[in-house]
């Protein structure tokens, strides 16, 4: 296997361990919070995290869930932990239950891939809202209906109850899941950023963890303490009904006690108590009715072996013919003489209870000690359920005798008052809350041994919330006592404060995580529209800065080119010029009209030539090179420029006319080019026959000064205005106004050397005004 393959396995195991491990670290806890009538908690934080395991590294890692989730309900580990067989393994229901909940996170996966797309993007409250719904209700009623179903036919979950367990189910898993998923997600997506490089598909920001803990901690505590808090509470309410019921049960015993003790009485207050006397007493007691379980008060005689005859004698004499003492014989008589009432205490009169090891100890006990006493549990004789009983002893001895020691007492003593009582009858309905908020159970001894069980409210319910053990001193005899909570009561008692808390506080987290880490995506979706931004401004700039270079390049070519064209074809021009003029002065004669047209039309065409190369070394030279910048005083210059255009204005009758130049930097020779240019087409550009009018002024603009020529010529349609400024254009043929085109060419380049800018306005024969600026 390459090493890489390998490598990718392993991670991928990795994982998987990973998803079942926290799946059940999560379930484990949740389990036990499980609402006490249900199966299913009601925060089930395993769904969030099998979900966000999902999300964030891809759903290849089902088999994850598969495993925690069959563990977690097949009881298996629990079965191997406590060492207990593992009778209560399910294994098919618990694969049902594990199948659901892969189906669950599968198909949570597939919703938030179709609907709100992968890898996740949380940019507004609307896409927190839709990632909740779609994890949250939608995906959670697979699990739910799996796992009822499952556990249901297993007999898991009782019948009648599947409606409020797929209730519960629901919304353990759907709590869970929109809870645990995002703080999954936050947790998972951040951690890999603080510790690795390593990146899941979803990446949260560090602030958005950091800011977690403190929600999430606050919340634990508080659930925590609450939590201890309502349990602390419901302890102490288990415990004082409890030591109700225990009073109660004193009670009972100590005014049973008293019954008998009138039975001594009333022995003490005759020689002999008759059979008749004694049923008067007992009809007067109404036992039956004021006494639950007791089933009869009686006399037992201790009569000794040697006076048993006479003993029977005097029995059946009063009124008992068919006494007789069963079972007969043994050393030792301890004889039931009365029992009343006694048609319900036939089997019983007569019955020698020495003969009954435990009857005859508890009746010693109480004889030597002068003290009630409770002898074991019997069955008593008189009951046809044969449920279990108890014989209570009261000892009563011959009035006047001393009875300070056990010999005294022995010595002395006549028989008992005996009540036995069916301890079924006679523990039930102690308190108001017994079998209500807890279940009684009682046994005689200490130990809680099934054998020794004599009462019990209900069968004995395994792991109840509370449980309160005591032995109880009952009249000469150990009783072992255990109170448990019913889940009546640990339901009455339960707060849903705690879990309501828990739940918003982990919501409250859970929704303040993803706010933070929308608000984070955003800043980082800005910040990275700005960094585009800015690096496609600065491609764009530096793509112009390339395209000016360029042009520049290529126009300083040009210029170069046109000055070095011009430059070197003055030369051969002047000689046509020169060789053309020498041509019409030498030879005129000698030519026929149609030559000496020839040659006119020749020295006409050198001498514009010349004219067009002279402005177009001009233009180009214009352009050429920095020169040194110089103040100018532009009402001198005008008055060279005048003089160089004397020829001119002399031939046109021209008035030019200016005053109050300004002076200012700049080049002298351009600046008069550039005005002698201006103020030669002026007077140029005139209808025939008119006197060319030219007027130029200058005024100061703050920065810069502002100078006009007007004219009175023939004007210039506006349409042209801008075009007359490039080189070689013309408005009109060569015979009308004679020129190159290339005058305002030069101009313009002149006044763009002096950091301004030329435009005219201008109407067809209405003059013109060529504005011009020159930096200050
Ligand atoms: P040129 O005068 O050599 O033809 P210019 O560049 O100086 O070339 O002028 C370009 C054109 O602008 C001229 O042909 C003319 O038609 C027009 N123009 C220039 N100045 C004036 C003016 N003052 N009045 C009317 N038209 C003018």
């Amino acid at each position: 296997m390459p090493h890489r393959q390998r490598s990718r396995n392993l991670e991928y195991t990795g994982k998987v361990l990973l998803l079942a491990t926290l799946y059940y670290a999560f379930g484990k806890p949740a389990m036990e919070l499980a609402a006490l009538s249900t199966y299913a908690s009601l925060l089930w934080p395993s769904a969030g995290i099998a979900l966000g395991m999902l999300l964030a590294y891809g759903p290849g890692l089902w088999p994850g869930i598969l495993i925690a989730s069959f563990l977690l309900n097949s009881f298996l580990l629990d079965a191997a932990w406590t060492g207990t067989d593992f009778d209560g393994v399910k294994i098919l229901p618990a694969l049902g239950v594990g199948v659901g909940a892969v189906l669950q996170a599968l198909a949570g996966y597939a919703l938030v891939k179709r609907f709100a797309g992968l890898p996740l993007s949380i940019d507004c409250p609307r896409d927190v809202l839709r990632l909740m719904m779609l994890t949250g209700p939608i995906a959670s009623v697979i699990s739910a209906t799996f796992g009822v179903v499952s556990l249901s036919h297993a007999g898991v979950i009782p019948q009648g109850q599947e409606l409020a367990n797929w209730r519960t189910w629901w919304c353990g898993d759907m709590l869970g899941s929109i809870i645990f998923m995002p703080l999954f997600l936050v947790f998972s997506g951040t951690l890999p950023r603080i510790f690795s490089h390593h990146k899941s598909q979803v990446m949260f920001p560090t602030v958005a963890f950091a800011s977690l803990i403190i929600p999430l901690v606050v919340t634990l505590v508080a659930w925590k303490q609450l939590t201890y808090h309502t349990q602390d509470k419901a302890r102490t309410q288990f415990e004082n009904t409890v030591l109700e019921n225990e009073r109660a049960f004193d009670y009972r015993l100590d005014s049973f006690e008293q019954t008998l003790l009138s039975g001594v009485g009333l022995f003490s207050g005759s020689a002999d108590v008759s059979r008749a006397e004694w049923r008067a007493f007992a009809d007067a007691l109404r036992v039956q009715d004021r006494f639950p379980g007791v089933r009869g008060i009686g006399f037992t005689a201790f009569v000794k072996p040697a006076d048993v005859g006479s003993f029977l004698a005097e029995t059946r004499a009063d009124g008992a013919p068919d006494f007789g003492i069963h079972p007969d014989g043994g050393d030792e008589f301890m004889i039931v003489k009365y029992m009343e009432p006694e048609s319900r205490n036939m089997l019983a009169l007569g019955m020698n209870v020495a003969t009954h090891e435990g009857r005859r100890a508890a009746s010693w006990k109480a004889a030597e000690s002068g003290e009630a006493a409770v002898t074991p549990r019997v069955m008593l004789v008189q009951d046809q359920k044969k449920t279990p009983g108890f014989v209570l002893l009261l000892p009563f001895y011959r009035n006047g005798a001393v009875l300070d020691t056990v010999e005294q007492r022995r010595a002395a003593l006549i028989g008992w008052i005996s009540a036995p009582f069916n301890s079924e009858t006679f523990l039930t309905g102690l308190s108001v809350g017994q079998g209500v908020d807890f279940d009684l159970a009682v046994y005689d001894n200490s130990s809680e041994n099934p054998e020794n069980l004599i009462y019990s409210t209900a069968d004995i319910r395994a792991k109840p919330s509370f449980v309160l053990r005591k032995d109880v001193e009952v009249k000469q005899r150990k009783w072992h006592f255990v109170w448990r909570s019913t889940p009546a009561f640990e339901r009455k008692s339960a707060s849903n404060e705690p879990f309501i808390i828990l739940i918003s506080g982990l919501l409250f987290t859970g929704l303040f995580g993803l706010l933070l880490v929308m608000m984070g995506r955003r800043n980082e979706t800005v910040e990275r529209m700005v960094e585009t931004r800015t690096a496609e401004l600065a491609e764009r700039e530096a793509n112009l800065a390339q395209v000016i270079d360029k042009l520049t390049q290529s126009n300083a070519e040009l210029e170069r080119f046109a000055y070095v064209v011009s430059h070197d074809m003055q030369e051969p021009i002047r000689a046509v010029a020169n060789f053309s003029s020498l041509l019409w002065h030498q030879y005129e004669s000698k030519l026929d009209p149609a030559g000496q047209k020839y040659l006119t039309i020749i020295s006409d065409s050198a001498r514009r030539l010349q004219a067009m190369v002279s402005d177009l070394l001009e233009y180009a030279r214009v352009g050429q090179g920095a020169r040194a910048h110089e103040r100018i005083d532009s009402n001198l210059l005008m008055q060279y420029v005048l003089d160089n255009l004397k020829v001119s204005i002399d031939e046109h009758d021209a008035e030019v006319s200016y005053e109050n130049l300004p002076s200012f930097m700049g080049y002298p020779v351009q600046f008069m080019s550039l005005m002698q240019n201006l103020i030669n087409n002026a007077i140029k550009y005139q209808p025939a026959g008119a006197r060319p009018q030219v007027v130029v002024t200058a005024t100061d603009q703050g920065d810069h000064f502002l100078f006009s020529v007007r004219d009175n010529g023939i004007g210039i349609d506006p349409a042209n205005a801008e075009k007359i400024f490039e080189p070689f254009k013309r408005l009109h043929t060569y015979q009308d106004y004679n020129g190159t085109g290339l005058g305002l060419a030069v101009a313009r380049k002149i006044v763009d050397n002096h950091g301004g800018r030329i435009w005219v306005e201008s109407k067809p024969g209405a003059g013109s005004t060529f504005f011009f600026t020159v930096k200050k």
